[in-house]
């Protein structure tokens, strides 16, 4: 029985383990060139020239009102494919762009576990020839400690975790859960992330963490909360604000100004943090 369209029922048996040869599969979208890269990738990368190779899984476990990649996330189309089916498509894409990063974004790279911590692994045999960077973007919210252990054991070298608020209130206004429940573990899930990468993973991953920034969704007050709480565990991490347009189920927000995200920046620096890049329609400013 398929899972995904299986209605639950009173008394059924419901068993997740799969048979031990199993092969987990995965719709992935664009395998594109990318001159900018993610919220993981290091700023001073960010050039005219390609960069890194990108692919997008589709799927997420979050509803995000004004999904920024919401044709990927919420596609079912597609041909599922295996883990080394995708790490061959995009050894070649990076081969072919001469670049030695190739990142996962989404939808969210990190469910399928299987699957990605599989498909890690492949990319790192299949390039033991060159120094490559492996950079996974992601929501953090099941994002849980020994997850994170797996995936630098397998060659993960670059990590973009999401904080998306502070308060759980926000956190449900921006990713559109409405389980209050299950949005305190997702948002306690991705800090729990965050301060865990720094602890114990400072000195062998990038990480580079992204915050998203709408006056509609988010306020100021919470914006300098957020930037207290990540320069007392990293002040040195590499913040990512990303400028929330309108877009998918939420046209009616405006996307943040110019001056706006000028404003955040300054304040974010103010607080202590080093290295704040913000996202404008203008480009970014920053570090
Ligand atoms: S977490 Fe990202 S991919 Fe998922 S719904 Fe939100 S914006 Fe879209």
């Amino acid at each position: 029985m398929l899972s995904c369209i299986t209605s639950v029922k009173e008394g059924m048996e419901i068993s997740t383990e799969l048979p031990e040869n199993y092969v987990p599969k995965r719709i992935l979208h664009d395998w594109t060139d990318h001159p900018v890269g993610g919220v993981g990738t290091p700023w001073w990368l960010k050039c005219d020239k390609y960069i890194e190779i990108a692919c997008f899984s589709c799927g997420c476990n979050l509803r995000c009102p004004q999904c920024q990649n919401w044709t990927t996330t919420y596609c079912g189309k597609g041909r599922p494919i295996s883990p080394s089916e995708a790490a061959r498509i995009t050894t070649y894409m990076r081969k072919r762009y001469r670049v030695n990063r190739m990142a996962i974004s989404g939808g969210e790279s990190t469910l399928n576990r299987k699957w990605l911590l599989s498909y890690v692994k492949t990319l790192k045999e299949l390039n033991q020839d060159s120094d490559v960077r492996i950079h996974i973007d992601t929501n953090a919210t099941i994002l849980t400690r020994d997850y994170i252990d797996e995936l630098v054991d397998v060659g993960m070298t670059d990590i973009g975790p999401d904080l998306k608020g502070l308060k759980v209130e926000t956190f449900m206004r921006i990713t559109g859960i409405k389980d209050r429940e299950l949005a305190e573990k997702y948002l306690k899930t991705s800090w729990d992330a965050f301060r865990y990468l720094v602890d114990n993973y400072k000195e062998r991953l990038f990480i580079g963490v992204g915050i998203p920034y709408n006056k509609a969704l988010i306020s100021m007050d919470e914006m300098i909360m957020i930037g207290e709480r990540v320069a007392k565990i990293d002040e040195s991490v590499q913040i990512c604000v990303l400028d929330y347009r309108p877009e998918f189920r939420n046209v009616t927000i405006s996307r943040p100004s110019y001056t706006e995200m000028l404003n955040v920046w300054k304040t974010l620096k103010g607080i202590g943090l080093k290295t704040v890049i913000c996202q404008t329609s203008l480009g970014y400013i920053g570090p």
